[in-house]
């Protein structure tokens, strides 16, 4: 087992993987930029060290400075949460070059996986739905065109390198199609240095769906169930459940199966995740896999019982798996609410700023991931999440309930945050009955607008 991780990351996902360390008798630290230097996570690790400015290319983002902290701390595993470095092979690479574990899969799954058309490729050849599009990267309008012709419009142009739901558009005809072929590759090209981009067809009104994937470094997979996380603005989720109220045990054991397969067919090891749009007609089509632990893993936690971050510990320390998929067994429901620090009644502007007050729900069935206190001051330089609301309950409508009274007990002041979008939302008949699509938040939020 690693005697001392240094985790490469901020916010609430730095406090939850600390929080896992402290429990499997790990000692931590944590790396902090100059707008971090109060931040919970230093607060709560046993060491911390300053690794550049606020900017994230400077910091967090900062290979040789993260490197070198590790070097200093004398580390044996590095953790690097979500987003950040978390999918960059060449940091784990690295890792690896100066014997620090890095608490991740491989680096050339990694780069495989990173990679959406590989991807796709890889899952194809190995009988794993894929959703109709382009097989290489779209270097012509030309190119584009001809496969517009064969799998008709609506098409989603999108990065192979994309992620955090950036880099796609949605197109209806050849003039958006060519003009959105030319942003979205001068875009990836500046956001994620690698200007290939895809075309697939764009369905309507699906879900998203995702599976939990544990794997060893001995050739074991399992999957934890799905996740539901339908509910997202601009491509990005902002509400997530286990299980999703349009997967039956059938449709679960079969995903499941794709996806342990899908697993297998990268050579995976550690925790990760098998996303997949599911059609109003119940096709569903893997769209990415992602190789890191997710921001929304706390809702398998609540209905498994399993602690993902120490699994992931315990895998990339060489432990093989302690479970067998037979011994995994979903029970009631979780939800998780993403608390940003967003304004949703004027277009989700980012507010950023000091908290004054602050008073956190509780009682039973309730668990807030978060790095926020009283006094707090959010950095502008960062992702808005500010916490994770997250309710267990006997039945959806059980945990439902919950989320409403505790998103009223939820007071964050003076910043603006997306708790009165959620409580909107937990009170809406359509999301009551679990009717709902990726479209569900456009509509809502039109819906509101009218009356
Ligand atoms: P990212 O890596 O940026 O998260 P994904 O490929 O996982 O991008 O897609 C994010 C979201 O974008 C999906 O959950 C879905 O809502 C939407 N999306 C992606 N591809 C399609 C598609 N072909 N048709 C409809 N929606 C899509």
């Amino acid at each position: 087992m690693f005697s001392k991780i240094l985790v490469a990351n901020r916010g609430e996902i730095a406090v939850r993987i600390i929080r896992a360390c402290k429990e499997l008798g790990i000692r931590t630290v944590a790396i902090y930029s100059e707008a971090d230097r109060n931040s919970l996570p230093v607060r709560l690790a046993d060491e911390a060290i300053c690794v550049g400015p606020p900017r994230p290319e400077q910091s967090y983002l900062n290979i040789p400075h993260i490197v070198s902290a590790a070097e200093i701390a004398d580390v044996d595993g590095i953790h690097p949460g979500y987003g950040f470095l978390s999918q960059n092979a060449h940091f784990a690479e690295i890792c690896e070059s100066c014997n620090i574990t890095f608490i991740g899969p491989s680096a050339q799954t990694m780069r495989l996986m990173g990679d959406k058309i590989a991807a796709k490729d890889l899952m194809r050849k190995s009988g794993i739905p894929i959703i109709p599009g382009s097989m290489a990267a779209i270097k012509t309008k030309e190119d584009a065109l001809k496969t517009a012709r064969r799998i008709r419009y609506p098409i989603i142009v999108k990065a192979a390198a994309g992620g955090g739901g950036r880099g796609m558009r949605v197109c209806h005809n050849d003039v958006r199609l060519v003009s959105a072929l030319m942003t979205c590759q001068v875009e990836a090209e500046a956001s994620f240095g690698n200007g290939d981009v895809f075309v697939e067809k764009y369905l309507e009104e699906p879900r998203h769906i995702e599976f939990q994937i544990l794997a060893d470094r001995y050739g074991r997979i399992i999957h934890l169930g799905e996740r539901d996380c339908t509910i997202q603005r601009r491509h990005q989720k902002l509400i997530e459940e286990s299980p999703s109220p349009a997967v039956d045990a059938k449709l679960r054991r079969k995903m499941g199966e794709l996806a342990v397969r899908a697993a297998k067919a990268a050579n995976y090891h550690s925790v990760g995740t098998v996303e997949f749009l599911l059609d109003k007609d119940g096709a569903f089509y893997f769209i990415e896999m992602n190789t890191r632990i997710q921001v929304e893993h706390p809702v398998t936690e609540m209905v498994t019982g399993v602690d993902l971050i120490k699994e992931q510990i315990c895998v990339a320390a060489g432990e093989s798996l302690s479970m067998k998929q037979d011994d995994l067994h979903l029970e009631g429901w979780a939800i998780e609410c993403r608390i940003n620090a967003e304004d949703p009644s004027n277009g989700f502007a980012p507010s950023p700023g000091r908290i004054l007050e602050l008073q956190v729900p509780g009682g039973r069935g309730v668990r807030l991931d978060t790095h926020i206190f009283s006094g707090y001051e959010i950095p502008a330089f960062y992702d808005s999440l500010l916490a994770k609301l997250i309710v267990a309950g006997k039945t959806r409508q059980d945990a439902i309930r919950v989320m409403q009274r505790a998103l009223e007990e939820f007071v964050i002041e003076p910043i603006h945050t997306t708790i009165p979008l959620h409580r909107q939302i937990f009170s809406d008949p359509t999301f009551w009955r679990g009717q709902i699509s990726t479209n569900y938040i456009d509509r809502f939020l039109q819906q509101g607008e009218a009356e």
